[in-house]
């Protein structure tokens, strides 16, 4: 176990939080240790998962998702996509990311390039990287530029480039938030802004759920849980100051913890489809979770915006 917070560097007192947890969302096999730090509020698995653990993990976790790079209905109407995301919760950097006229773009972890491909046909100038050599591939067959990630140790691009950052539900699958971060510095420019979406450890929803804050614990991908105040921490180490965080909860992660509660038994609710994924349900938790959105402070999702010191 740590001795020391991989965090904040603080030595980890007897009294520290520890408990287990399963996969509830892949079903694979074992049980992951996560302990939480009393001074900075970070939670990671200990011990980390070694880069060939991580592989076989990830192994099992790619499914037959299938690549469409076609003009969606989102990117077609942006403010009836906003309008609709303000309902459902989604977290789209494409509603509040303002990309000025020449600026460099990069989408970090950007799967299957849907907003990068949106951002690039609206003429900006945007690059991706991605783990998954297929979908490389694939992105740039269709003439985007999306780059291989060979190490989470290294950011495939050169120094300086960067105006703009994102990086959605990524940071959180990162074996080293210290190095990325210095990574992250690295390639951007002086001012230029990153934007960081990732589950809130501070949430209402996961002292709601507990083990069954799935969408958020997501053991064993999800190495590390931050809040506000521990991302904070972490980002102004690393040379960047906030300007910005809020938080807000997708109804299809309330909808997983909520099917984790209710089906103990289901270990694959990622794919587990029940009585709670009709529309009509969906559409009465969107509205019924808008109001305590209102009344609470901390949400799911957290998103940060930070921006690189002079
Ligand atoms: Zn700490």
């Amino acid at each position: 176990m740590n001795s020391f917070c991989i965090n904040c560097h603080t030595l980890f007192s007897q009294n520290i939080q520890k408990w287990s947890l399963n996969d509830r969302r892949k079903g694979l096999p074992g049980s992951w240790n996560l302990i939480e730090c009393g001074h900075c509020g970070v939670i990671s698995m200990a011990p980390i998962p070694t880069e060939a653990q991580l592989s076989r993990y990830y192994a099992e976790y790619s499914n037959a998702e299938s690549i469409d790079l076609s003009v969606s209905v989102g990117s077609r109407y942006p403010r009836l996509r906003k309008l609709f995301h303000f309902i459902s919760g989604d977290v789209d950097p494409r509603d509040f990311i303002k990309v000025p006229i020449g600026a460099r773009v990069l989408d970090y972890g950007c799967g299957l390039a849907g907003y990068l491909n949106d951002f690039h046909n609206r003429g900006i100038r945007i690059s991706g990287a991605e783990v998954s050599g297929e979908i490389v591939k694939i992105c740039q067959n269709k003439g985007l530029d999306v780059h291989e990630i060979k190490s989470f140790s290294r950011i495939p691009f050169k120094d300086n480039e960067f105006d703009i950052v994102y990086l959605m539900q990524v940071f959180e699958h990162l074996r080293d938030p210290h190095i990325f971060m210095e990574e992250l510095f690295r390639i951007m420019k002086t001012g230029g802004c990153l934007y960081l979406a990732l589950p809130n450890s501070s949430s209402i929803w996961r002292k709601v759920f507990k083990k069954n804050w799935v969408s958020g614990w997501f053991a064993p991908f999800h190495l590390f849980h931050f809040n506000k105040k521990s991302l904070s921490t972490l980002a102004v180490q690393h040379g960047f100051d906030v300007v910005k965080s809020w938080s807000q909860t997708p109804e299809s992660w309330f909808r997983l913890n909520l099917k984790a509660l209710l089906y103990p038994e289901e270990n694959q609710l990622d794919s587990y489809r029940s009585f709670f994924d009709s529309r009509i349900i969906r559409y009465l938790v969107m509205l019924l979770l808008r109001i305590i959105d209102v009344l609470v402070t901390e949400r799911d999702c957290l998103v940060i915006h930070l921006k690189k010191k002079n």
